[in-house]
């Protein structure tokens, strides 16, 4: 499996937010979306950066509730890691493992086309390891 493959299955929509967003819009969306991050846009297609939800609590524990009238692009992370359509499940675990990071923005020809999450990750793992040990009982049943 690939990132093609994942974002095949789960659609390739992707919500972004403006860097004018103030910290309290971002927070709200994050809730009415059940999400852990949006990538930060202004166009849809450029990565300007990201914010999670980790930010906001690092921000909130730093500076307290004045933080939420901030811009969204005051809390951000700028560099932003990404992966391609072509990357594999492997990759995308190497990548967030070795970074830290739980959400991949994907780019396609420069263009922001996805976002696959830690979660998308184990699911296709699941998936992976019941079929290959669908695969194996078979295998032993028609020995
Ligand atoms: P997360 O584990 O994805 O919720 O994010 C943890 C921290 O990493 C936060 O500071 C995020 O802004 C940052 N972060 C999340 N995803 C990325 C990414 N793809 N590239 C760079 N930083 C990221």
């Amino acid at each position: 499996m690939n990132v093609a493959s994942i974002l095949a299955a789960k659609g390739n929509s992707v919500l972004t937010a403006p860097p004018t967003a103030t910290v309290a819009d971002i927070v709200a969306t994050l809730q009415e979306r059940n999400i852990g991050s949006i990538v930060i846009s202004d166009d849809g297609a450029r990565v300007l950066g990201i914010v999670s939800e980790r930010d906001i609590v690092r921000d909130l524990a730093l500076h307290g509730s004045s933080v939420l009238t901030r811009h969204v692009s005051d809390v951000m992370t700028r560099n932003v890691v990404t992966c391609s359509v072509g990357d594999s499940v492997n990759d995308l675990m190497s990548t967030m493992t070795a970074k830290r990071i739980r959400h991949l923005p994907v780019i396609d020809r420069g263009r922001l086309c996805g976002v696959i999450s830690i979660g998308d990750v184990v699911k296709c793992r699941l998936e992976e390891v019941e079929s290959e040990a669908n695969a194996m009982r078979q295998y032993i049943a028609t020995g």
